[in-house]
């Protein structure tokens, strides 16, 4: 078990942090620069390392972990790299005639101080891609990863430990009781990836000090299936996106929403895929994961309790072991319906008609991603107008998130903000626009005593 970090040495690098960034240590795109290199080469040393607490925390294949965590977060900070020098510079934008002559800029400054929060599923990604953000736009950073994938928060340590000054980056190990400490103080910015229930907690302790936040939450993402589809391609996706780290990922397809008459034949085909991808008996396979903790285990184990089983719903709890699992139309009031699953549990629905389609929707939070597989254009569209959602795929499921020229974030009960690539700079930086004046002329209509008659005002305005 992870010790949780002493308040005298939070209080420690708290204070050292807010000098280090008030001497502007961290104000050199140089320096940034150089830190994000060292950055980078430590992760790629110690790759294997990386890759073998990703096992021990998740089970996750050496495919999975290089896939969806350690090459995600290198390419991240190569973008950082390169784009730096562009994204930090003062932008000029043209000046509003009223105060002519001047010269207008937008300058991004970094917020200063920044605490990052992050969860156990994607434990080397979730806590790095945010933290190379915040560096980049200049921040100090406090990260502050989950307890519950204590291999990777103890690798995470050891990169940070041995590439930054503690007093411009620091891991702060602990449980909730220890992020509940770091809330109470004051920060520039909070960043923090996690459960919605949770997200409301570090949204309150925000509030206290006006600190904006970027809250990067779950929810139940639908994944609509017509009969247009192709229907093996199809199962394959899905398969793949929802099983892919034993369900635990945040934009896997939540549950699905089936146009009847090809239900029978999409099952066959998921179990197939099921069958193709991880074997007859997916506890056998080098590339299934298990769940993350007992607590979690023992959270999926009831809400398949009264279920109809399609397919799977096997279980080892000494291995943690949930295998790949259909289930037919669970009631709208059942936990499967009405929480997020985060698991390899899932959900068939049927629909006749659009209008019954639509009725499934109803009344649910905002989730952070929509899929919908179908051949027609039309329907796509209207779905993707009506609903609101952090981010969308057509045809596909989960992969929006690779690509780092889209924000990644949820909206609603799904969270707020947006992270990833240029996206991640702004969020970390304030946008200071500044205008400098000329003494060369003034309006003289400006100053009082002012003009009786406002025409020539009007005229003016009208014009600029
Ligand atoms: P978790 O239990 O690891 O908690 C996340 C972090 O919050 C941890 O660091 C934990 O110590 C801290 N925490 C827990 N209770 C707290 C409290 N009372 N006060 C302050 N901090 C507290 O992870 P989790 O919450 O189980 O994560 C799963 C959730 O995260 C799911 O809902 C999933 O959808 C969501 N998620 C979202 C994203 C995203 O990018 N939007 C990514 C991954 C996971």
């Amino acid at each position: 078990m992870l010790k949780n970090a002493l308040n005298t040495d939070i209080e420690n690098i708290y204070n050292n942090q807010i000098n280090f960034f008030s001497q502007q240590k961290t104000l050199p795109i140089k320096y940034r620069r150089e830190v994000l290199k060292k950055l980078l080469f430590s992760i790629r040393e110690n790759e294997k390392k990386i890759h073998a607490a990703l096992y021990n925390d998740l089970r996750k294949s050496g495919f999975e972990s290089l896939t969806t965590e350690t090459i995600l977060v290198e390419k991240e900070i190569k973008k950082m790299i390169k784009m730096l020098p562009v994204w930090s510079r003062a932008k000029r934008v043209s000046s509003s005639l009223l105060n002519f002559p001047s010269r207008d800029f937008i300058v991004p400054e970094p917020y200063g101080n920044v605490l990052i929060i992050t969860p156990w599923n994607y434990p080397f990604q979730l806590a790095m891609t945010p933290l190379v953000g915040a560096v980049a736009a200049g921040n100090t950073v406090v990260l502050k990863p989950s307890e519950s994938s204590e291999n990777t928060s103890l690798i995470v340590s050891e990169i940070i430990n041995s590439v930054f000054d503690s007093s411009h980056v620091s891991v702060i190990q602990g449980d909730a009781s220890v992020a509940s400490t770091l809330l109470k103080k004051r920060w520039d910015y909070i960043f923090y990836t996690g459960s919605t229930a949770v997200g409301k907690i570090v949204a309150k302790a925000a509030a206290e000090n006006l600190t904006p936040t970027t809250l990067e939450l779950g929810g139940k993402s639908p994944c609509i299936i017509d009969e247009t589809v192709p229907i093996k391609k199809t199962a394959k996706r899905i398969v793949w996106s929802k099983y892919i780290n034993c369900g635990q990922t945040c934009i896997a397809p939540d549950y699905l929403v089936v146009q009847k008459n090809i239900k029978s034949i999409l099952v066959n085909n998921l179990i197939n895929e099921i069958k193709s991808a991880f074997g007859k008996n997916p506890i056998n396979s080098p590339d299934y994961g298990r769940i993350i903790h007992k607590k979690h285990f023992d959270k999926l184990k009831l809400s398949l309790k009264n279920q109809k089983i399609l397919y799977g719903g096997i279980q080892d709890e000494k291995q943690l072991y949930f295998g790949p699992t259909l289930v037919d139309e669970p009631p709208n009031e059942s936990i499967l319906m009405q929480e997020e699953i985060f698991g390899p549990i899932l959900p068939i629905i049927s629909f006749d008609s659009e209008n019954q389609m639509h009725q499934i929707f109803k009344g649910r939070e905002k989730p952070l991603a929509f899929y919908i597989f179908s051949n027609k254009k039309r329907f796509v569209n209207n779905v993707f107008k009506r609903y609101s959602f952090g981010g969308g795929v057509a045809n596909d499921a989960i992969v929006h998130f690779a690509n780092d020229n889209l924000p990644f974030g949820g909206v609603g009960n799904s969270g707020m903000g947006e992270y990833h690539g240029k996206y991640s700079f702004k969020i970390f930086s304030h946008y200071k626009p500044i205008v400098k004046r000329s003494f060369l002329f003034d309006l003289p209509q400006r100053y009082a005593p002012y003009p009786k008659s406002l025409s020539f005002l009007k005229f003016l305005i009208n014009r600029l």
